[in-house]
């Protein structure tokens, strides 16, 4: 674990339309934040995350094509290939209640989303691809 302190911190709406993923990712590479967390809430036209199955180590694909709310988007900002790069989890829920999440890939289209993004400074995680896990993840030490 890395002792880290606050950087920047942006707040406001990201724009109709947008795709929810790519969003993030060019507003993060734009603003040079390296390390940081994102929280969101909101509303999408149209949902696609993806699930990790931990034994074949492939993500499939799950694509909503329709109306749901956000409930919640939690994530974080490092860096990979030597670039910002966003990892963010989605809950979703549609008109009964019911929810669905998952790993946020890109293809979920924003109705409304409101967000928080936080930089910090003092530290930087690396993602590495990582043979166990055959995922992408920071070092440990
Ligand atoms: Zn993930």
């Amino acid at each position: 674990m890395h002792e880290i302190n606050n950087g920047r911190i942006f707040m406001g709406q990201v724009p109709h339309d947008a795709d929810l993923l790519d969003w993030f990712t060019e507003f993060v590479r734009k603003k040079n934040i390296q390390l940081g967390e994102i929280t969101l809430v909101g509303a999408v036209k149209k949902a696609t995350m993806a699930y990790y199955h931990q034994d074949s180590k492939q993500y499939e694909q799950i694509v909503l094509d329709r109306h749901l709310e956000i409930l919640h988007g939690v994530g974080n900002i490092s860096m990979k290939d030597g670039k910002p790069f966003v990892h963010l989890h989605v809950v979703f829920s549609d008109d009964k209640g019911q929810t669905f999440g998952g790993h946020l890939v890109s293809g979920s289209t924003i109705f409304a989303c409101e967000a928080i993004v936080r930089e910090f400074i003092g530290a930087q995680l690396d993602r590495k691809m990582e043979k166990t896990t055959g995922l992408t993840l920071w070092s440990t030490d």
